[in-house]
Protein backbone atom coordinates (compact mmCIF):
# COMPACT_ATOMS: atom_id res chain seq x y z
CA UNK A 1 0.00 0.00 0.00
CA UNK A 2 1.16 3.67 -1.27
CA UNK A 3 2.91 5.48 1.86
CA UNK A 4 0.42 7.66 3.79
CA UNK A 5 2.43 9.52 6.27
CA UNK A 6 5.83 12.22 6.47
CA UNK A 7 9.15 10.37 7.62
CA UNK A 8 9.44 10.59 10.83
CA UNK A 9 10.87 7.33 12.02
CA UNK A 10 14.09 7.02 10.36
CA UNK A 11 15.45 4.56 12.77
CA UNK A 12 13.41 1.48 12.11
CA UNK A 13 12.79 -1.04 14.86
CA UNK A 14 12.20 -4.16 13.86
CA UNK A 15 10.23 -6.66 15.24
CA UNK A 16 11.22 -9.77 15.02
CA UNK A 17 9.81 -13.22 15.57
CA UNK A 18 11.82 -15.60 14.88
CA UNK A 19 11.31 -19.57 15.76
CA UNK A 20 10.76 -23.27 14.88
CA UNK A 21 7.44 -24.70 14.20
CA UNK A 22 7.17 -25.89 17.36
CA UNK A 23 7.40 -22.38 19.14
CA UNK A 24 3.98 -20.39 17.52
CA UNK A 25 4.43 -16.93 17.76
CA UNK A 26 1.94 -14.29 16.43
CA UNK A 27 3.18 -10.42 15.56
CA UNK A 28 1.89 -8.36 17.51
CA UNK A 29 -1.36 -8.85 16.39
CA UNK A 30 -2.34 -10.51 20.04
CA UNK A 31 -4.14 -13.07 18.19
CA UNK A 32 -4.88 -15.99 20.32
CA UNK A 33 -2.19 -18.65 19.22
CA UNK A 34 -1.65 -22.17 19.96
CA UNK A 35 0.76 -25.29 19.89
CA UNK A 36 1.93 -26.28 16.32
CA UNK A 37 1.23 -29.84 15.05
CA UNK A 38 3.62 -29.92 11.89
CA UNK A 39 7.54 -30.69 12.62
CA UNK A 40 8.28 -30.78 9.32
CA UNK A 41 8.17 -26.57 9.01
CA UNK A 42 10.81 -24.21 10.35
CA UNK A 43 10.28 -20.90 9.65
CA UNK A 44 11.54 -17.40 10.17
CA UNK A 45 9.79 -13.71 10.35
CA UNK A 46 10.24 -10.23 10.38
CA UNK A 47 8.62 -6.90 10.15
CA UNK A 48 9.76 -3.47 9.97
CA UNK A 49 8.20 0.25 9.80
CA UNK A 50 10.44 1.04 7.20
CA UNK A 51 11.90 4.61 6.35
CA UNK A 52 9.07 6.60 5.69
CA UNK A 53 6.22 5.68 7.78
CA UNK A 54 5.78 6.67 11.32
CA UNK A 55 4.09 3.33 12.65
CA UNK A 56 3.54 -0.35 11.21
CA UNK A 57 0.57 -1.26 9.91
CA UNK A 58 1.32 -4.54 9.24
CA UNK A 59 0.31 -7.18 11.39
CA UNK A 60 1.30 -11.36 10.91
CA UNK A 61 0.64 -14.35 12.10
CA UNK A 62 2.63 -17.04 12.80
CA UNK A 63 0.91 -20.19 14.05
CA UNK A 64 2.28 -22.86 12.84
CA UNK A 65 1.32 -24.55 10.14
CA UNK A 66 -1.07 -21.57 9.70
CA UNK A 67 1.22 -18.15 8.89
CA UNK A 68 -0.20 -14.88 7.05
CA UNK A 69 0.19 -11.54 6.80
CA UNK A 70 -1.80 -8.31 6.75
CA UNK A 71 -1.47 -4.81 5.74
CA UNK A 72 -3.78 -2.66 6.95
CA UNK A 73 -5.01 0.61 5.77
CA UNK A 74 -6.74 3.99 7.13
CA UNK A 75 -4.04 5.66 8.82
CA UNK A 76 -2.91 6.07 12.52
CA UNK A 77 -4.63 4.00 15.14
CA UNK A 78 -6.43 2.37 12.16
CA UNK A 79 -4.70 0.76 9.66
CA UNK A 80 -2.47 -1.25 12.62
CA UNK A 81 -6.13 -2.20 14.16
CA UNK A 82 -7.81 -3.82 11.15
CA UNK A 83 -4.75 -5.68 10.39
CA UNK A 84 -4.57 -7.09 14.20
CA UNK A 85 -8.54 -8.01 13.66
CA UNK A 86 -7.65 -9.67 10.63
CA UNK A 87 -4.87 -12.00 11.68
CA UNK A 88 -7.13 -12.63 15.57
CA UNK A 89 -10.25 -13.89 12.84
CA UNK A 90 -7.83 -15.90 10.62
CA UNK A 91 -6.41 -17.38 13.90
CA UNK A 92 -9.49 -18.14 14.76
CA UNK A 93 -11.60 -19.40 11.85
CA UNK A 94 -8.63 -21.27 9.91
CA UNK A 95 -9.24 -24.86 9.61
CA UNK A 96 -6.38 -27.12 11.39
CA UNK A 97 -5.59 -28.88 7.67
CA UNK A 98 -5.10 -27.41 4.28
CA UNK A 99 -8.58 -26.79 3.22
CA UNK A 100 -8.45 -24.02 0.75
CA UNK A 101 -11.99 -22.58 0.76
CA UNK A 102 -12.28 -22.85 4.75
CA UNK A 103 -8.60 -20.72 4.84
CA UNK A 104 -10.56 -18.51 2.38
CA UNK A 105 -13.62 -18.36 4.48
CA UNK A 106 -11.53 -17.05 7.75
CA UNK A 107 -10.30 -14.98 5.50
CA UNK A 108 -13.92 -13.81 5.14
CA UNK A 109 -15.04 -13.80 8.45
CA UNK A 110 -12.19 -11.77 9.09
CA UNK A 111 -13.07 -8.78 6.60
CA UNK A 112 -16.87 -8.77 8.64
CA UNK A 113 -14.49 -8.70 11.71
CA UNK A 114 -12.84 -5.60 10.68
CA UNK A 115 -16.20 -4.23 9.18
CA UNK A 116 -17.56 -4.64 12.20
CA UNK A 117 -14.82 -3.57 14.06
CA UNK A 118 -15.19 -0.07 12.51
CA UNK A 119 -18.58 0.25 13.42
CA UNK A 120 -18.18 -0.65 17.37
CA UNK A 121 -15.52 2.18 17.05
CA UNK A 122 -12.43 0.14 17.67
CA UNK A 123 -9.88 1.57 14.83
CA UNK A 124 -12.00 4.33 12.69
CA UNK A 125 -13.80 3.95 9.94
CA UNK A 126 -12.83 3.12 6.31
CA UNK A 127 -9.91 0.88 7.67
CA UNK A 128 -8.92 -1.95 5.65
CA UNK A 129 -6.42 -4.15 5.61
CA UNK A 130 -5.32 -6.99 2.95
CA UNK A 131 -4.86 -11.24 4.11
CA UNK A 132 -2.73 -13.41 2.33
CA UNK A 133 -2.17 -16.60 4.35
CA UNK A 134 -1.13 -19.81 3.61
CA UNK A 135 -1.36 -23.43 6.09
CA UNK A 136 1.19 -26.09 4.95
CA UNK A 137 -0.16 -29.77 5.76
CA UNK A 138 2.32 -32.48 4.88
CA UNK A 139 3.07 -31.86 1.19
CA UNK A 140 -0.12 -29.65 0.47
CA UNK A 141 -0.17 -25.79 1.32
CA UNK A 142 -3.70 -24.19 1.30
CA UNK A 143 -3.44 -20.66 -0.21
CA UNK A 144 -5.99 -17.79 0.28
CA UNK A 145 -5.56 -13.96 -0.26
CA UNK A 146 -7.05 -10.74 -0.29
CA UNK A 147 -5.05 -7.65 -1.78
CA UNK A 148 -1.51 -6.59 -2.80
CA UNK A 149 0.03 -8.54 -0.23
CA UNK A 150 1.71 -11.61 -1.50
CA UNK A 151 2.42 -15.41 -1.49
CA UNK A 152 5.84 -16.82 -3.33
CA UNK A 153 7.53 -20.57 -3.89
CA UNK A 154 10.69 -20.73 -4.07
CA UNK A 155 10.92 -24.28 -5.88
CA UNK A 156 14.47 -25.58 -7.27
CA UNK A 157 16.11 -22.52 -6.93
CA UNK A 158 13.13 -20.59 -8.91
CA UNK A 159 10.64 -18.28 -7.37
CA UNK A 160 7.00 -18.39 -7.98
CA UNK A 161 4.72 -15.59 -7.02
CA UNK A 162 1.27 -17.48 -6.53
CA UNK A 163 -1.20 -15.17 -5.79
CA UNK A 164 -2.35 -12.55 -8.03
CA UNK A 165 -2.79 -8.74 -6.91
CA UNK A 166 -5.56 -7.43 -6.44
CA UNK A 167 -4.95 -4.39 -7.47
CA UNK A 168 -4.51 -1.67 -10.54
CA UNK A 169 -1.78 -1.91 -12.06
CA UNK A 170 -2.20 -5.91 -11.85
CA UNK A 171 -5.02 -5.88 -14.30
CA UNK A 172 -2.96 -3.12 -16.20
CA UNK A 173 -0.04 -6.01 -16.50
CA UNK A 174 -2.70 -8.44 -17.11
CA UNK A 175 -4.15 -6.22 -19.91
CA UNK A 176 -0.46 -5.64 -21.12
CA UNK A 177 -0.30 -2.37 -21.23
CA UNK A 178 2.59 -2.48 -18.45
CA UNK A 179 5.28 -4.97 -17.15
CA UNK A 180 5.40 -6.27 -14.16
CA UNK A 181 8.64 -4.77 -13.29
CA UNK A 182 6.95 -1.50 -14.19
CA UNK A 183 3.71 -2.00 -12.27
CA UNK A 184 6.27 -2.14 -9.42
CA UNK A 185 6.98 1.58 -9.62
CA UNK A 186 3.43 2.95 -11.11
CA UNK A 187 2.09 6.39 -9.75
CA UNK A 188 -0.86 3.93 -9.01
CA UNK A 189 0.35 1.04 -7.71
CA UNK A 190 -0.80 1.75 -4.34
CA UNK A 191 -4.38 1.08 -5.72
CA UNK A 192 -6.02 -1.80 -4.46
CA UNK A 193 -9.30 -3.88 -6.16
CA UNK A 194 -10.47 -5.93 -3.20
CA UNK A 195 -9.58 -5.33 0.78
CA UNK A 196 -10.90 -6.58 4.12
CA UNK A 197 -13.24 -3.90 5.51
CA UNK A 198 -15.58 -2.14 3.12
CA UNK A 199 -17.52 -4.97 1.51
CA UNK A 200 -19.33 -7.52 3.54
CA UNK A 201 -19.41 -9.67 0.08
CA UNK A 202 -15.19 -9.85 -0.32
CA UNK A 203 -14.67 -13.08 -1.15
CA UNK A 204 -10.81 -14.50 -1.02
CA UNK A 205 -8.87 -15.96 -3.55
CA UNK A 206 -8.43 -19.61 -2.84
CA UNK A 207 -6.21 -23.03 -3.89
CA UNK A 208 -3.74 -25.94 -2.81
CA UNK A 209 -0.82 -26.28 -4.11
CA UNK A 210 1.78 -29.35 -3.27
CA UNK A 211 4.88 -28.40 -1.51
CA UNK A 212 8.29 -30.65 -1.49
CA UNK A 213 10.98 -30.97 0.72
CA UNK A 214 13.30 -27.57 -0.07
CA UNK A 215 10.55 -25.60 -0.77
CA UNK A 216 10.50 -21.91 0.75
CA UNK A 217 7.25 -20.18 1.01
CA UNK A 218 7.52 -16.21 1.35
CA UNK A 219 4.39 -14.28 2.64
CA UNK A 220 5.31 -10.47 2.45
CA UNK A 221 3.52 -7.11 2.57
CA UNK A 222 3.89 -5.10 -0.76
CA UNK A 223 6.51 -3.22 1.20
CA UNK A 224 8.82 -5.92 0.09
CA UNK A 225 7.63 -6.36 -3.49
CA UNK A 226 7.05 -2.94 -4.56
CA UNK A 227 10.58 -1.90 -3.33
CA UNK A 228 12.59 -5.51 -4.61
CA UNK A 229 12.40 -7.21 -7.78
CA UNK A 230 11.27 -10.45 -7.85
CA UNK A 231 14.76 -11.28 -9.31
CA UNK A 232 16.29 -9.94 -6.14
CA UNK A 233 14.07 -11.77 -3.85
CA UNK A 234 14.77 -15.23 -5.95
CA UNK A 235 18.40 -14.13 -5.62
CA UNK A 236 18.18 -13.66 -1.77
CA UNK A 237 15.70 -16.35 -0.75
CA UNK A 238 18.08 -18.69 -2.70
CA UNK A 239 21.53 -17.51 -1.05
CA UNK A 240 19.74 -17.76 2.42
CA UNK A 241 21.00 -20.73 4.76
CA UNK A 242 18.03 -20.27 6.94
CA UNK A 243 14.14 -19.03 7.15
CA UNK A 244 14.81 -16.24 9.72
CA UNK A 245 18.03 -15.30 7.35
CA UNK A 246 16.39 -14.81 4.23
CA UNK A 247 13.58 -13.02 6.18
CA UNK A 248 16.27 -10.38 7.65
CA UNK A 249 17.95 -10.37 4.18
CA UNK A 250 14.37 -9.44 2.15
CA UNK A 251 13.80 -7.17 4.78
CA UNK A 252 17.14 -5.20 4.52
CA UNK A 253 16.78 -5.20 0.72
CA UNK A 254 13.78 -3.64 1.32
CA UNK A 255 14.88 -0.47 3.85
CA UNK A 256 17.86 -0.67 1.27
CA UNK A 257 16.05 0.15 -1.57
CA UNK A 258 14.08 3.23 0.35
CA UNK A 259 11.50 1.64 2.67
CA UNK A 260 8.83 3.48 1.59
CA UNK A 261 6.46 1.03 3.39
CA UNK A 262 5.73 -1.47 6.26
CA UNK A 263 7.76 -4.44 5.23
CA UNK A 264 6.72 -7.66 6.43
CA UNK A 265 8.35 -11.25 5.80
CA UNK A 266 7.11 -14.53 6.44
CA UNK A 267 9.21 -17.18 5.06
CA UNK A 268 8.45 -21.02 6.03
CA UNK A 269 11.18 -23.45 4.61
CA UNK A 270 9.36 -26.95 3.88
CA UNK A 271 11.15 -29.98 5.16
CA UNK A 272 9.36 -32.90 4.47
CA UNK A 273 9.90 -34.40 0.99
CA UNK A 274 6.88 -37.10 1.51
CA UNK A 275 9.22 -39.56 2.32
CA UNK A 276 8.90 -38.90 6.35
CA UNK A 277 5.08 -39.18 5.84
CA UNK A 278 5.42 -42.09 3.56
CA UNK A 279 7.74 -43.83 6.57
CA UNK A 280 5.90 -42.99 9.49
CA UNK A 281 2.26 -43.99 7.13
CA UNK A 282 4.39 -47.32 6.64
CA UNK A 283 5.73 -47.94 10.35
CA UNK A 284 1.83 -47.11 11.09
CA UNK A 285 0.71 -49.71 8.79
CA UNK A 286 3.24 -52.20 10.08
CA UNK A 287 2.56 -51.71 13.66
CA UNK A 288 -0.83 -51.89 13.06
CA UNK A 289 -0.31 -55.29 10.71
CA UNK A 290 1.73 -56.54 13.64
CA UNK A 291 -0.87 -55.41 16.55
CA UNK A 292 -3.83 -57.56 14.51
CA UNK A 293 -1.37 -60.59 13.94
CA UNK A 294 -0.85 -60.53 17.63
CA UNK A 295 -4.24 -59.59 18.48
CA UNK A 296 -5.86 -62.45 16.30
CA UNK A 297 -3.12 -65.15 18.03
CA UNK A 298 -4.40 -63.70 21.31
CA UNK A 299 -7.88 -64.26 20.45
CA UNK A 300 -6.96 -67.84 18.91
CA UNK A 301 -4.96 -68.81 22.27
CA UNK A 302 -7.95 -67.34 24.56
CA UNK A 303 -11.09 -68.99 22.41
CA UNK A 304 -8.79 -72.56 22.73
CA UNK A 305 -8.12 -72.14 26.60
CA UNK A 306 -11.61 -71.44 26.92
CA UNK A 307 -12.68 -74.10 24.39
CA UNK A 308 -10.85 -76.09 26.49
CA UNK A 309 -11.97 -75.39 30.25
CA UNK A 310 -15.35 -75.65 29.03
CA UNK A 311 -14.63 -79.30 27.33
CA UNK A 312 -14.82 -81.04 30.79
CA UNK A 313 -17.54 -81.73 33.43
CA UNK A 314 -18.21 -81.41 36.87
CA UNK A 315 -20.31 -81.90 39.74
CA UNK A 316 -21.32 -79.45 42.48
CA UNK A 317 -24.02 -78.10 44.52
CA UNK A 318 -26.74 -75.69 42.47
CA UNK A 319 -28.64 -74.46 45.06
CA UNK A 320 -29.82 -77.35 47.98
CA UNK A 321 -29.43 -79.97 45.38
CA UNK A 322 -26.42 -81.44 43.33
CA UNK A 323 -26.13 -79.96 39.55
CA UNK A 324 -23.85 -81.47 36.50
CA UNK A 325 -22.05 -78.76 35.20
CA UNK A 326 -19.98 -78.38 31.65
CA UNK A 327 -16.55 -76.76 31.99
CA UNK A 328 -14.17 -76.27 34.45
CA UNK A 329 -14.87 -75.58 38.05
CA UNK A 330 -12.06 -72.93 38.16
CA UNK A 331 -12.39 -69.41 36.63
CA UNK A 332 -10.72 -68.69 33.29
CA UNK A 333 -9.03 -64.91 34.39
CA UNK A 334 -12.06 -64.14 36.48
CA UNK A 335 -14.60 -65.47 33.18
CA UNK A 336 -16.81 -68.19 33.98
CA UNK A 337 -16.19 -71.42 31.77
CA UNK A 338 -18.65 -73.50 32.66
CA UNK A 339 -22.38 -74.15 32.42
CA UNK A 340 -24.85 -75.70 34.49
CA UNK A 341 -26.74 -78.89 32.70
CA UNK A 342 -28.86 -80.39 35.03
CA UNK A 343 -30.16 -79.79 38.22
CA UNK A 344 -30.40 -83.34 39.68
CA UNK A 345 -33.16 -83.69 42.90
CA UNK A 346 -30.19 -85.31 45.15
CA UNK A 347 -30.42 -82.99 48.11
CA UNK A 348 -26.53 -82.14 48.89
CA UNK A 349 -27.61 -82.05 52.51
CA UNK A 350 -28.26 -85.73 52.78
CA UNK A 351 -24.63 -86.77 51.51
CA UNK A 352 -21.63 -87.53 53.61
CA UNK A 353 -19.65 -84.09 54.99
CA UNK A 354 -16.89 -85.57 53.33
CA UNK A 355 -18.58 -85.42 49.80
CA UNK A 356 -20.29 -82.02 50.25
CA UNK A 357 -16.98 -80.59 50.82
CA UNK A 358 -15.58 -82.31 47.45
CA UNK A 359 -18.51 -80.71 46.08
CA UNK A 360 -18.07 -77.60 47.19
CA UNK A 361 -15.13 -77.41 45.89
CA UNK A 362 -16.48 -79.31 42.24
CA UNK A 363 -15.99 -82.95 41.82
CA UNK A 364 -14.75 -83.05 38.12
CA UNK A 365 -15.80 -85.82 35.80
CA UNK A 366 -14.52 -87.16 32.76
CA UNK A 367 -17.65 -86.97 30.97
CA UNK A 368 -21.10 -86.50 31.03
CA UNK A 369 -21.81 -90.11 31.81
CA UNK A 370 -19.75 -90.65 34.25
CA UNK A 371 -21.51 -87.53 36.09
CA UNK A 372 -24.97 -88.83 35.67
CA UNK A 373 -23.16 -92.06 36.87
CA UNK A 374 -22.07 -90.18 40.11
CA UNK A 375 -25.32 -88.80 40.79
CA UNK A 376 -27.13 -91.99 40.52
CA UNK A 377 -24.17 -93.68 42.76
CA UNK A 378 -25.34 -91.05 45.16
CA UNK A 379 -28.82 -91.29 44.95
CA UNK A 380 -28.43 -95.24 45.66
CA UNK A 381 -26.50 -94.33 48.43
CA UNK A 382 -28.84 -92.03 49.92
CA UNK A 383 -31.42 -94.51 49.19
CA UNK A 384 -29.55 -97.32 50.86
CA UNK A 385 -28.92 -95.44 54.03
CA UNK A 386 -32.19 -94.00 54.13
CA UNK A 387 -33.92 -97.40 53.72
CA UNK A 388 -30.59 -99.07 56.71
CA UNK A 389 -31.90 -96.01 59.02
CA UNK A 390 -35.56 -97.43 58.58
CA UNK A 391 -35.03 -101.05 58.83
CA UNK A 392 -32.57 -100.09 62.03
CA UNK A 393 -35.72 -98.04 63.43
CA UNK A 394 -38.20 -101.10 62.78
CA UNK A 395 -35.78 -103.49 64.76
CA UNK A 396 -35.61 -101.12 67.96
CA UNK A 397 -39.61 -100.96 66.97
CA UNK A 398 -39.52 -104.95 67.16
CA UNK A 399 -37.31 -105.22 70.21
CA UNK A 400 -39.27 -102.80 72.28
CA UNK A 401 -42.65 -104.72 71.69
CA UNK A 402 -40.95 -107.94 72.61
CA UNK A 403 -39.82 -106.33 75.81
CA UNK A 404 -43.13 -105.27 76.55
CA UNK A 405 -44.84 -109.32 76.81
CA UNK A 406 -41.72 -110.35 78.76
CA UNK A 407 -40.32 -107.69 81.26
CA UNK A 408 -37.21 -108.00 82.47
CA UNK A 409 -35.31 -105.98 85.30
CA UNK A 410 -37.59 -103.50 86.92
CA UNK A 411 -40.48 -104.58 85.27
CA UNK A 412 -40.14 -107.84 86.82
CA UNK A 413 -39.41 -106.61 90.18
CA UNK A 414 -42.40 -104.38 89.83
CA UNK A 415 -44.68 -107.16 89.04
CA UNK A 416 -42.94 -109.42 91.50
CA UNK A 417 -43.44 -106.67 94.19
CA UNK A 418 -47.46 -107.22 93.61
CA UNK A 419 -47.54 -110.70 94.43
CA UNK A 420 -46.11 -109.95 97.67
CA UNK A 421 -42.98 -111.81 96.59
CA UNK A 422 -39.07 -109.75 96.54
CA UNK A 423 -36.48 -111.50 94.04
CA UNK A 424 -34.45 -112.01 97.19
CA UNK A 425 -37.14 -114.07 98.72
CA UNK A 426 -38.42 -112.07 100.92
CA UNK A 427 -42.12 -111.67 101.61
CA UNK A 428 -43.30 -108.48 101.81
CA UNK A 429 -44.92 -109.40 104.84
CA UNK A 430 -41.14 -109.48 105.98
CA UNK A 431 -41.21 -113.44 105.96
CA UNK A 432 -38.73 -115.70 103.88
CA UNK A 433 -40.07 -117.60 101.04
CA UNK A 434 -36.97 -120.60 100.49
CA UNK A 435 -38.30 -121.90 97.64
CA UNK A 436 -37.92 -118.37 95.73
CA UNK A 437 -35.43 -117.35 97.57
CA UNK A 438 -31.89 -117.64 95.45
CA UNK A 439 -29.90 -116.59 98.29
CA UNK A 440 -31.40 -119.28 100.56
CA UNK A 441 -31.37 -121.87 97.96
CA UNK A 442 -27.12 -121.41 99.13
CA UNK A 443 -27.60 -121.94 102.74
MG1 LIG B 1 1.90 -1.91 2.52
Amino acid sequence: MSAENPITSPTPEPTNAPGRAEMPVDGRSGADVASGSNHYISWGARSDVGLVRSHNEDSFLLRTPLFAVCDGMGGHAAGEVASSIAVETIAATAPSNADDALLGAAIESANLAVIKGAEDGRGKPGMGCTASAVLIDGNRMAVAHVGDSRVYLLHHGTLVRVTRDHSYVEELVDAGQITADEARTHPSRSIITRALGSDPDMYADHFTLEVVNGDRVIVCSDGLSSMVPDSEIEALATSSATPQQAADNLVSAALTAGGADNVTVVVVDVMNDGVADATRQRLLRRALHNFGAVAIVLVAVFALVLYIARTGWYLAPNGDTVGIYEGSPSDFNGIDSSELVETTTVEVSDLPAAVQDQLSRGIVMNSEQEAHETVESYRDQIDADKAKAGQTAEEVKAEAGDTATEPTGAEGEAAAATDGTTTDGTAADGTTDATTTTEGGNQ
